[in-house]
């Protein structure tokens, strides 16, 4: 599912009728409350709250007055991230019904990449297991990561050759690799395409190797994918299973899954 094609999820402007049991958790303007009958509270009053099943917890967010910056949306990570513990514990339900459909969130887009980070902690609401959970966070972390990087052409591809080996004999980008794929660059010198490399797309959906930028790259653009920068990778993932996307190269989605799941604890 593309990032911007949730079905639980009304963007624009849209009209909702709320009843008195409904916490909104609403953000405009770099201001982050919960509304619950038409009261305003911060984290510390809700947190303290007591709720009841026929509670519901719906998401209101307008990004549209003020650029959301790296910092702004770090917190907001933190703040629904803790806001789905209480909900777990205490059995709130998620999203509104309207005509037979469950609306979680109406969001009105600004001009930030970080939205579509707030975007997917909204959908990690609805995975209702660990492996839907791990899944989905790392499908929306690769369609992140290609939203800023492919369908951009930050590598400025031009007749297959990438702009940092324009000069070069090589058609495969960074797709290549030494016979030791993680020593070979001690001893070895010949370069071999990624077998995952198939009619010039890859095949894998790698998450670690899209993260990857070059030297030149980072150099010309500044773009530089981390641990940090990435929020639900930031997030979601403990140190184990991120040591595992730092360094899980060539390495095909479902390989690198097993592996993050063996390590959730
Ligand atoms: S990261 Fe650098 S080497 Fe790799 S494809 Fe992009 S420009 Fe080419
Ligand atoms: S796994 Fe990595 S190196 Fe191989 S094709 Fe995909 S992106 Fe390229």
């Amino acid at each position: 599912m593309s990032l911007e094609k949730k079905e639980y999820i009304k963007y624009g402007n849209y009209d909702i009728l709320f009843d008195k049991y409904t916490i909104i958790l609403n953000y405009n303007n770099n201001n982050l409350k919960y509304i619950i009958d038409n009261n305003y509270y911060n984290y510390k009053q809700f947190s303290k709250m007591k709720f009841s099943n026929t509670n519901k917890l719906f998401f209101k967010f307008d990004f549209s007055e003020k650029y959301l910056e790296l910092s702004e949306a770090d917190y907001i990570m933190q703040i629904i991230k803790k806001t789905k513990k209480i909900v777990k514990k205490n059995k709130i339900n998620i999203g509104i019904t309207e005509e037979g459909k469950t609306i979680v969130a109406n969001i009105i887009r600004g001009k930030s990449d970080y939205e579509l980070n707030i975007i997917t902690a909204i959908g990690v609401f609805l995975c209702n297991d660990y492996k839907k959970k791990c899944e989905f966070v790392y499908d929306e972390i690769c369609n992140y990561l290609d939203e800023k990087v492919v369908n951009r052409n930050v590598c400025g591809f031009e007749n297959n050759k990438c702009i940092a080996k324009r000069n070069k004999n090589c058609s495969t980008g960074c797709c290549n690799h030494f016979k030791n794929k993680y020593f070979g660059v001690l001893y070895q010198r010949k370069l071999y395409p990624c077998k995952y490399l198939i009619d010039k797309r890859c095949t894998a959906k790698c998450l670690t190797c899209k993260m990857h930028m070059c030297d030149y790259i980072i150099k010309k653009t500044g773009i530089k994918f981390t641990t940090k920068n990435i929020l639900p990778l930031k997030y979601y993932f403990n140190p184990i299973q991120k040591f595992i996307l730092k360094v899980e190269y060539f390495t095909p989605r479902d390989k690198t899954l097993k592996k993050l799941m063996f390590f959730d604890f």
